[in-house]
């Protein structure tokens, strides 16, 4: 008898190679890292004997699981923003989050706490995708699961380079330290093509073809991608990416949901991988990839959960489940992917998308032992038949959960022992994520009671903070201020028209001040200039109040906006909104050797009668102002203001 390290019985082999064998009972004999046979459980008994043994009845024996798209890290953040436009979900939350709290044990941690849940699914094999991917790497060893680690690469700074050129240093020293690692396919993953750069794309192939690693990225996961790409380049991205010599290099192009025919004729001919992430296609609303057409032109197209942040678990069932179901729909043709054919995907086609089934995917003497074993004990799997063929993907593809999964064996070494976890210790892991989480909370909670912090966290503010004195009352005509502005006291200095549409975001909690998205559309000697928006917090109380009604406004903080109303709508979730457009005319002044700012509004939304007046200085100091209150008060009359009824509030407020 021969001696191996590991054997295996079950009630069913489901071996996934050429002839899609299916050996009842079966076993499969293991020495070291290798499968050295698999057939009849007779057969195999007689012929070898193991120092270790597993019966597993009423199971059945898989290749291991692919997971062929995730950011494994991302599980820290589970949960942390749902049912968000992108947008607000990647500029609100997730890039601040990342920034803050993405570092080399952040993402040591997470692979750990998503490794414990890709073993438990029956995932033996994934291909990653985030920063510190060394460490990523690490973890994935620790837990002995088998992967490839792609390091992010984009031409904007990331959290672990602040250049392009620091992470294609760092990703070239990646590559170093895992050449012809066991377990470990260390690979350049640049972003997109849309986050990247033509030159940066020419790098990282080159860097491919010198290591022998393959490329992970995203290709046309969402359709605007396309249509931005269609109008900059007159052609959709895989054809670019096709002349652009990048196809050369063995690509694993995640998502693929918006693909035409020509691109999908271009991945087969490339032999490019596809990963299929069904889940995350349908929460972010991206769309449902053509897998179909992609399977009947030969692509491999293997299945992937994506992040935890677009998912949002880890379970492998549930994608395979999926990746048989939209595309009955989506063809209307229920023979379209049957269960043996999401299998495929899920196993020796997902190894093939990966660029790995010389090694993985399927059992057979010579291949890597990664084995999953799936118990049918469940009242799910009961009963069982034998009448087709095909009954036994069923029951895997349609009825089977990751709960299922009894042992998983990874590189001929057990890792998941009737349903315990012998390379992870679960228990603490799971506690320093918990703990992690309440970090990650208390971030988000304090941003959300202090408006400044919510400003600052989407970036790009520039902070300026101002004093300002400012009176405000009614005039009867634009007319009567034109006349008074002739008085040989005030020099005119600059003299502008402009129409104001400004939105309020008003807060319960009047506390926290309110905020103002401003479009400023500004006329000056008869040419209108393009609108210049900005964003301005207020803060409630007034810092003092002098005769006359002239006020002095503090800490106001703005910032030019440079996104939509509707993400800072969607960002900052006031408890209500109020709208004021106004036209204005401004002169800008010198008064007794002083700037002063003289508005006549006109608002029309609400629409009011009369016509106002502001006469507006920026201010450093309490005697300053002082100073300029009594100037305030001259200017008023001179202008023709009347001075009984002057105006405390702002206009947000008078309507
Ligand atoms: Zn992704």
């Amino acid at each position: 008898m021969e001696q191996v390290t590991l054997l295996l019985t079950a009630s069913t082999d489901v071996t996934m190679d050429e002839d899609r064998r299916l050996l009842s009972p079966g076993a499969v004999a293991v020495r070291g890292n290798e499968i050295v046979a698999v057939g009849p459980e007779a057969e195999i008994t007689q012929a070898y004997q193991a120092d270790e043994t597993i019966r597993c009845d009423e199971s059945l024996i898989i290749p291991g699981l692919i997971n062929t798209h995730v950011h494994m890290p991302m599980s820290l953040l589970r949960g942390l923003a749902d049912d968000l436009r992108l947008d607000v979900w990647l500029y609100g939350y997730i890039l601040p989050v990342e920034k803050r709290f993405v570092n080399p044990e952040f993402c040591y941690l997470g692979t750990l706490l998503a490794a414990a849940e890709q073993i438990r699914s029956g995932v033996t094999c994934f291909a990653d995708m985030y920063y510190f991917e060394e460490d990523v790497a690490w973890a994935a060893v620790q837990a002995g699961m088998r992967a490839i680690c792609g390091e992010t690469l984009m031409k904007f700074p990331s959290p672990d380079a602040d250049s392009y050129d620091d992470s294609l240093a760092y990703c070239r020293e990646f590559l170093e330290h895992f050449r012809d690692h066991e377990l470990i396919v260390a690979a350049p993953a640049p972003h997109s093509v849309y986050m990247t750069t033509p030159e940066l794309l020419a790098e990282v192939v080159r860097m491919a073809g010198e290591f022998d690693v393959p490329v992970v990225t995203h290709v046309s996961e969402t359709k605007l991608e396309v249509t931005e790409w269609l109008k900059a380049y007159n052609m959709p991205p895989v054809v670019w990416m096709e002349e652009q010599g990048i196809l050369e290099a063995k690509v694993i192009a995640a998502h693929c949901v918006h693909v035409d025919e020509r691109e999908i004729g271009i991945l087969a001919k490339r032999g490019v991988g596809v990963a299929h992430n069904p889940t995350s296609n349908l929460k972010l609303a991206s769309g449902i990839a053509p897998v179909a057409q992609m399977l009947a032109a030969g692509v491999n197209v293997g299945i992937g959960t994506d992040g935890c942040a677009s998912n949002n678990n880890l379970d492998m069932f549930e994608e395979i489940h999926l990746s048989a179901l939209l595309p009955k729909v989506q063809m209307k043709n229920p023979v379209a992917v049957p269960a043996s054919e999401a299998m495929t995907m899920a196993t020796i086609m997902g190894a093939k998308a990966l660029h790995m089934d010389h090694l993985i995917g399927s059992i057979e003497p010579g291949k890597r032992a990664d084995l999953t074993v799936v118990e049918m004990n469940n009242a799910h799997m009961v009963p069982r038949f034998d009448t087709t063929g095909q009954n036994v993907y069923s029951q895997l593809v349609y009825a089977a959960r990751s709960n299922d999964v009894a042992h998983v064996i990874i590189n001929g070494k057990v890792v998941l022992r009737d349903r315990q976890l012998l390379t992870i210790d679960e228990d603490a892991v799971l506690e320093e994520a918990r703990q992690l989480g309440q970090r990650i909370n208390r971030f988000f909670v304090q941003r959300e009671t202090n408006l400044l912090d919510k400003l600052i966290a989407i970036g790009g503010l520039k902070q300026q903070e101002t004093f300002e004195i400012q009176v405000k009352g009614h005039v009867p005509s634009v007319e009567t201020v034109e006349e008074g502005l002739k008085s040989p006291d005030i020099r005119i200095v600059r003299q502008t028209v402009r129409d104001q549409y400004d939105t309020y975001f008003i807060f319960d909690e009047a506390s926290l001040g309110r905020i103002r998205y401003r479009e400023d559309a500004v006329t000056t000697e008869g040419d209108t200039e393009s609108p210049i928006y900005s964003l301005t917090l207020t803060e409630p109380a007034k810092e003092a109040e002098y005769e006359d009604c002239v006020v002095l406004t503090r800490a106001r903080y703005t910032a030019p906006a440079n996104r939509s109303l509707r993400f800072y709508r969607e960002y900052f979730q006031a408890s209500s909104e109020k709208e004021v457009v106004k036209h204005r005319r401004r002169w800008r002044i010198r008064y007794k050797g002083m700037n002063f700012a003289i508005n006549v509004d006109k608002v029309t939304r609400p629409e009011q009668e009369s016509f106002f007046a502001e006469i507006k200085s920026r201010t450093w100091s309490k005697e300053d102002a002082l100073r300029k209150a009594s100037l305030l008060s001259e200017l008023l009359k001179i202008i023709g203001a009347s001075t009984d009824d002057l105006i405390l509030h702002e206009y947000v407020d008078l309507v």
